[in-house]
This record gives structure tokens, C-alpha cells and sequence, in this order.
């Protein structure tokens, strides 16, 4: 099996691949089907938003994408190696796949320093030494490395969101995935978040976010995808999807947030 971590982004823009195709998948709670057949592709470097109701199923899609979840349809295939086959290494896909989560899911009892070096160590067996290194750069990048030592539990919840995504880029993804990160945030701190996701997509990561902060989907998605019921209703740049919606379920959707 080809190393997904040398191959890289190099490989799949040569090819014009996709970094992420998503073919039919479908994914069921006991009776309740979930994901209905969601199509998708991903290109390396773009930004995907994707919005939509609460319950269309839209962090199950986001948690299938790492293997959080088991599909029960369809594919998945991530620099062309098919993530539902039964072949493939989970661990090594979820270093190259970095995610950011509504809740943070940081370690409370360790500093934020800590926080950020313990799977490059662990799982990379990068040494101690070079893991701070690297995580004094992101920490530096998301205006946090004065607070490298500090207790998590002393963080705001901006701060710790920033160092959320500063921890998934000490493994160097080739992708971050989004799922509501400003949702659990006072309203006033939301944009310190957010600024640094847009810096993020301005140095060139791909990235699929889900969220409902519109004036980030439209100003800075290549793509938005709007999920309805388990399905991809619309998938559309930003001006075609807000300026002009394919669907009545979209325009009730986006009605809310005028
Ligand atoms: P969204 O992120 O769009 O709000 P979710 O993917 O979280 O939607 O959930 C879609 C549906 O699947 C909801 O009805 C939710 O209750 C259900 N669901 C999600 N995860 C589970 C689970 N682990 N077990 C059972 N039901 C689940
Ligand atoms: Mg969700």
C-alpha cells in the first residue's frame, strides 16, 4: 500500500485527483438512515463549507470522512486509496486528516504545550524536542505561544479553539476538517476563531467546515454544499449558492440567516 503521507498533495495535483472523493455513501443509526448516498469531491487546497439544518446529517459526514464513523455504503477515497476497504491503516489516515471539533476535546489536565506535542510524539515518535518546536511554530501562527504553558482549563473558549487547530496542525494534515468550531463560542470571540481559519485557507490547506457562520461561507469557500435529510441538495460556489439557490428547501434554509 503506497504511504498516503509520501505521496501527498505533489502526487494528487499532478493527477488533477481529487484529495477526497465520496461516492454513495450511506451510514444508518439502527433504523434511522442518516446518510442518504452523499456524493463529493474535494480538490487539494480548496475550502469546502458545508451548512445546512441541525440533523441533516452533516457531522456524521464529517466523522465517516476520518473513520470516526463506519460506513455501511459507498466510498471514500483519499488520494486515491479507498478508505472503506478493509486494507486500510486508520491510524495513518488520521494523521494526514486533522480535525477541529465543536467542543474543543482538548486535555484538560495538561498545558496547552503539552496538548499539542503528545501525538507527534506518541504516534509520529517525533522527538520531544522537535514536537515544541513545531508546536511553538502553530501556536505562534494562532497568537497563543504565550500560552504555551498555561493550564487549558484557564483558556478562554476562543483560545482553546485556536489551540484545537494548532494541535491538529502539529501533525501535519494534508486536510482539516471543521465540525462547528465556533458554535460552542460567545459571540464576540467567534472572530478570533474564524480569523484563523481564514488565514489558513489564504496559506493553501484544504479544508471542509461545517458551519453555520455564513459570512465565512461566503466569503471564504470555494464551494458551498448544502446537506438536507442526508443528501447533498446543492453544492455550488458561494455566489451561486447564496446569490442564487437551486431549491426551495435552500432558500428556506438560508431565510434564516438574513
Ligand atoms: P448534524 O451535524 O447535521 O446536526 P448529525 O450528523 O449530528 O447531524 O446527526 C444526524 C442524525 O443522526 C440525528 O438525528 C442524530 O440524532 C443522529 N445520530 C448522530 N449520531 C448518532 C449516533 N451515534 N447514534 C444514533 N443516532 C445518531
Ligand atoms: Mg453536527
Amino acid at each position: 500500500m503506497a504511504d498516503i503521507a509520501t505521496t501527498g498533495t505533489a502526487a494528487a495535483a499532478q493527477t488533477n485527483e481529487p484529495l477526497i472523493r465520496v461516492e454513495g455513501l450511506r451510514k444508518s443509526f439502527g433504523s434511522l438512515e442518516v446518510l442518504k448516498g452523499i456524493d463529493l469531491s474535494v480538490n487539494p487546497g480548496e475550502v469546502v463549507t458545508i451548512i445546512g439544518a441541525s440533523g441533516s446529517g452533516k457531522s456524521t459526514f464529517l466523522r465517516c470522512l476520518n473513520l470516526l464513523e463506519t460506513p455501511d455504503a459507498g466510498h471514500i477515497w483519499f488520494h486515491g486509496q479507498d478508505l472503506t476497504a478493509e486494507r486500510c491503516n486508520i491510524n495513518k489516515l488520521r494523521e494526514d486528516i486533522g480535525m477541529v471539533f465543536q467542543g474543543f476535546n482538548l486535555f484538560n489536565n495538561m498545558d496547552v504545550l503539552d496538548n499539542c506535542t503528545l501525538a507527534p510524539v506518541t504516534l509520529k515518535k517525533m522527538s520531544k524536542a522537535e514536537a515544541e518546536k513545531v508546536a511553538m511554530e502553530h501556536l505562534t501562527s494562532v497568537g497563543l505561544e504565550k500560552f504555551a504553558h498555561a493550564a487549558v482549563g484557564r483558556l478562554s473558549g476562543g483560545q482553546k479553539q485556536r489551540v484545537a487547530i494548532a494541535r491538529a496542525l502539529c501533525m501535519n494534515p494534508q486536510i482539516m476538517l471543521f465540525d462547528e468550531p465556533t458554535s460552542a463560542l460567545d459571540p464576540e470571540i467567534v472572530g478570533e476563531v474564524l480569523e484563523v481559519m481564514r488565514k489558513l485557507a489564504a496559506d493553501g490547506m484544504t479544508m471542509v467546515v461545517v458551519t453555520h457562520e455564513m459570512a465565512f461561507a461566503r466569503t471564504v469557500s470555494d464551494r458551498v454544499v448544502f446537506m438536507d435529510k442526508g443528501v447533498v441538495l446543492e453544492d455550488a460556489a458561494p455566489a451561486e449558492l447564496f446569490g442564487n439557490p437551486k431549491h426551495q428547501r435552500t432558500r428556506e434554509f438560508l431565510s434564516r440567516y438574513l
